[in-house]
């Protein structure tokens, strides 16, 4: 301006996007801030445009007549003077000026401006060799950056977040953001979105892939596409360039990253160069954060596999742990906390396993929870998880079901025999603060899960499951695995009930077995008292052979007498009705007693008997009822079993017991039958033992009376050869100690 003393002066370079080339005003003074702000000429209009379409330079006189009102001259400028600018035949733009004085510029100043214009040229190219220089390096040291900082990124989130940062800030983007294709490969979802939202569809939007759209396009071609002029057909208003790169694994586009100016763009090489390192970075660095996650993930669900088997493996061990209804009860509640709820309570339909009819109630008849709402003086019931312990187990006719299952929530599960889940809107579920179930210091409920029990296609009760902290809400998964309780609970109920009832079956059959046994005993006894009579003579004398019939009868009834005792021992040590009763017991004179109704009618049979205590045996604490009903089961078989040889009883201290050994010599046991022989009413199967008869239960009475007197019974026997049992009992060594001379037999 100065130097032709002009009133404006500015330059515009030339610019090619694609097939199109215009000026665009880069520099001027005098000019107004609206033309400065990236005006473009088209080649050929406006007279700029025609010295750039000619390259040749150009005076103007009366510029009115050619454009009265470009924006590029200021008004009142009537003289316009421009040159081109180009260096080594290259042409760069234009430089030019003008005047309000008419007819101002020479052909000297034209030369003048000619020189200038030269060397502004040169100058430029130069200075944009050493600009692409600088950002080429720039670009460089940043791909470096944009690598290290990816290979650090796990998680997508993080991979897109880098590339992003670095793709806008080397590209001074408005907006860059992501979108990947769906697992399907029938959608692509915008994931991230950076800098100005304006410019680019909102995160979470998906869009069809085969959708009519420049970014699926940009995805199904699997090229980049660098729209610099404002052309791009979809943009917002503001958008004045936009690229799109595809994300590329394996020859697959996964993806697509778009970059949107509020300015045209040029997008040199370097630039183009940059964007396409980046994007091919980001597609590797997100597949193989992907991967990663899936793996996680799997890892994740594998864990929580894990932890559910093992929950059901306790809660299986627990309800296992006992036959009896009340404790498979709480067993239930215990097996509920912590893992599904703080707090658990057990409901039951009133008056199991019989009809419940219309009016059927529930009862509340087991709670378990954290130990953090222990009440005081509540002692810890729960060892299987000493976290947590029972609060209280409660049967109670008239226990109203409240608290933190209300009634209409446990009905509803009732109902419809499905889960019933409920979340509280605040701290609004009161806790019982009295009566049973009372948690004094718990918090509020959170989380309220109802699972019904089903057994043979009925609801018969619930498992509530509470949970206090809001943050740890039951899922779908604790739905499932509360369910899988509920039908474990539902088992062993049923096997606590029937094992109940089997009981009560027992128990009615012992005693029968016991009112039989004496209305049988009655006559028998009278039978027995008279024959006595009869033989003794009192009522006038017997012959012989009479004598003789009487003895077998009274041998008879004597036998008849023993399986009568026999049944009534077996009725009540199967139903646990037979109590022991301690007293100091004289084995020297128990033993004599029950071998003397042997001895003689195995000397009849010609088999002898041998009868050995020796004299260090003493009195010892024990039931001698009992003990004598043992050995005469033993020696009743041992002569049952033998048809020659001997009979023996010897007893002897052994260590702290002192043992009973009956042996035989008769047909023995063979050693698959030896495990089973103690079994009620099991017998060898054999032609002998038929003919000599027997009930196949004295051994398992026997047995179970040596384990009720704290001691045991075992066999030792060889077929052919003979068998020995031996009845050990604890010694219990009185302080006086009976010596009785040896007996012999
Ligand atoms: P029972 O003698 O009334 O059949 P037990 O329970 O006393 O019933 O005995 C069961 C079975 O064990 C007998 O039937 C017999 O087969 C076998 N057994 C018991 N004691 C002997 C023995 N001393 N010698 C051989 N077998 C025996």
């Amino acid at each position: 301006r100065s130097l032709l003393e002009s009133d404006f002066s500015s330059i515009m370079l030339v610019e090619s996007s694609g097939e199109t080339a215009r000026l665009r005003l880069r520099a001027a003074v005098g000019l107004s801030d609206e033309a400065h702000q990236n005006t473009l000429v088209p080649l050929n209009d406006d007279i700029a445009g025609r010295i750039a379409a000619r390259q040749e330079p150009l005076v103007v006189n009366d510029v009115r007549r050619h454009d009265p009102a470009s924006p590029l001259i200021p008004e009142g400028v009537v003289s316009v003077i421009g040159v081109p600018l180009s260096t080594g035949g290259k042409f760069l733009g234009v430089i030019n000026a003008g005047t309000r004085t008419a007819h101002k510029y020479t052909l000297e100043d034209q030369a003048m401006l000619e020189l200038l214009a030269a060397r502004a040229a040169s100058t430029i190219v130069r200075a944009r060799l050493f600009e692409a220089e600088r950002m080429a390096r720039g670009h460089a040291e940043r791909l470096q950056m944009v690598t290290a900082a990816l290979s650090e990124a796990a998680r997508p989130d993080e991979v897109m977040g880098v590339a992003l940062e670095q793709l806008r800030h080397a590209l001074k983007a408005c907006t860059v953001a992501i979108a990947l294709t769906t697992q399907d490969s029938e959608h692509i979802f915008v994931s991230r979105v950076l800098g100005d939202r304006q410019l680019a569809p909102p995160e979470g939007s998906s869009f069809a892939l085969d959708d009519d759209n420049p970014l699926i396009d940009v995805v199904r071609r699997r090229k980049a596409v660098w729209v610099g002029d404002g052309s791009y057909p979809n943009g917002s208003a503001d958008m004045r360039s936009w690229a799109a790169i595809p994300l590329e694994v394996e020859g697959r586009a996964v993806g697509a990253v778009t970059i949107a100016f509020r300015e045209t763009q040029d997008f040199n090489e370097d630039d183009r160069a940059f964007a396409l390192a980046v994007a091919r970075q980001a597609a590797q660095a997100l597949e193989r954060a992907r991967l990663f996650q899936a793996e996680q993930d799997a890892r994740r669900q594998a864990d929580a596999g894990r932890a559910r088997a093992a929950f059901l493996a306790d809660a299986t061990a627990l309800l296992a742990s006992s036959l009896d209804y009340n404790a498979t009860l709480e067993a239930v509640a215990q097996a509920g906390v912590p893992t599904l709820g703080d707090w658990c309570a057990v409901d039951m339909l009133e008056g199991l396993p019989g009809d419940a009819g219309p009016a059927a109630r529930l009862l509340r008849v087991a709670v378990a929870s954290a130990r953090s709402w222990k009440a005081d003086g509540h002692t810890d019931a729960s060892r299987h998880m000493p976290a947590y312990e029972l609060i209280s187990s409660i049967r109670t006719s008239d226990a109203s079901v409240a608290g933190w299952a209300p009634p209409e929530v446990l009905a509803r599960a009732m109902e419809s025999g499905k889960p019933v889940f409920e979340v509280s809107a605040g701290n609004d579920v009161p806790v019982p603060a009295t009566g049973p179930g009372a948690l004094p210091h718990g918090p509020a409920c959170a989380s309220l899960l109802v699972v019904p029990i089903a057994s043979r296609g009925r609801t018969v009760g619930t498992i509530s499951l509470c949970r206090t902290r809001p943050g740890r809400r039951h899922q779908k998964a604790d739905i499932m695995l509360a369910e899988e309780l509920a039908s474990r609970a539902a088992v062993s109920l049923e096997q606590a009930w029937l094992y109940r009832a089997a009981q009560q079956a027992n128990a009615a059959k012992a005693e029968f077995l016991a009112t039989i046994s004496h209305e049988l005993r009655t006559p028998l006894n009278a039978i027995i008292g008279y024959s006595d009579l009869l033989g003794e003579g009192i009522s006038g004398p017997i012959n012989q052979q009479q004598a003789l019939q009487l003895d077998r009868m009274r041998m008879s009834a004597r036998h008849l007498l023993f399986l009568i005792d026999e049944t009534l021992a077996f009725a009540r040590s199967e139903a646990d009705l037979h109590p022991v009763h301690l007293e100091e017991v004289d084995l020297h004179l128990s033993a004599r007693e029950v071998a003397g109704a042997f001895a003689r009618e195995l000397s009849d049979r010609g088999i002898e008997f041998q009868y050995n205590v020796t004299s260090d045996v003493p009195l010892i604490l024990s039931d001698s009822a009992k003990i004598r009903q043992v050995l005469r089961n033993l020696l009743s078989n041992a002569s049952k079993f033998t048809d020659s040889g001997s009979v023996a009883l010897s007893a002897y201290c052994h260590g702290d017991s002192v043992v009973i050994d009956v042996s035989d010599t008769g047909i023995g046991i063979s050693p698959a039958n030896l495990a089973r022989i103690f079994e009620p009413f099991w017998q060898v199967e054999q032609s002998r033992t038929r003919r000599v008869g027997g009930t196949g239960i004295g051994l398992s009475v026997a047995r179970k009376y040596a384990e009720m007197l704290g001691g045991s019974l075992t066999v030792r026997s060889a077929p052919e050869v003979g068998s020995t049992f031996s009845l050990r009992l604890p010694a219990n060594r009185q302080d006086a100690v009976h010596t009785h001379p040896e007996s012999a037999s």
